[in-house]
């Protein structure tokens, strides 16, 4: 079993898409093994998406997971990491296959409802940076 890191972010929180995506993803095999609601400050966001602070659409990032509350979530299933990405589809909801949550709920290429770890350490780190062990429960 291998967990992952998701987060159903500001835009899809406030457009309530939260229930419908957490049915998709208990549907699609996951157990969601963590589950809170929080309000990043600027800080919280800048450290979760550190390694894109060079980006030119960095600040904008920023406030905008800093908009309004997300839900962030710890996935466990088999093979988690990549499930989770090809269930969220592509980063651009434009070209998201069909089905998929960003194509199905997603805005644009920044608004695009959800967050899943790329690699088992970037998983690793994320996890971390939200839970701790008491806030976990498989
Ligand atoms: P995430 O890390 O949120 O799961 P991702 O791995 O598909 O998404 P990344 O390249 O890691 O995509 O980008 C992180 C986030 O930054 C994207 O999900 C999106 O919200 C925003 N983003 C990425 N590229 C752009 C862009 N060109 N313009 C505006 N926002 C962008
Ligand atoms: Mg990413």
């Amino acid at each position: 079993m291998e967990k992952t890191f998701a987060i159903i972010k500001p835009d899809a929180v406030e457009r309530n898409l939260a229930g419908k995506i957490l049915a998709r993803i208990e549907e699609e095999g996951f157990k969601i093994i963590g589950i809170k609601k929080i309000f990043l400050s600027k800080n919280e966001a800048e450290g979760f998406y550190h390694v894109h602070a060079e980006r030119p659409f960095f600040p904008d990032l920023v406030a905008y997971m800093t908009s309004g509350p997300v839900i962030s979530l710890v996935l466990e299933r088999e093979n988690a990491i990549k499930k989770w990405r090809d269930l969220m589809g592509a980063t651009n909801p434009e070209e998201a296959a069909e089905g998929t949550i960003r194509k199905l709920y997603g805005t644009n290429i920044e608004k695009n409802a959800t967050h899943g770890s790329d690699a088992p350490e970037t998983a690793k780190f994320e996890i971390s940076y939200f839970f701790n062990a008491l806030e976990i429960h498989p």
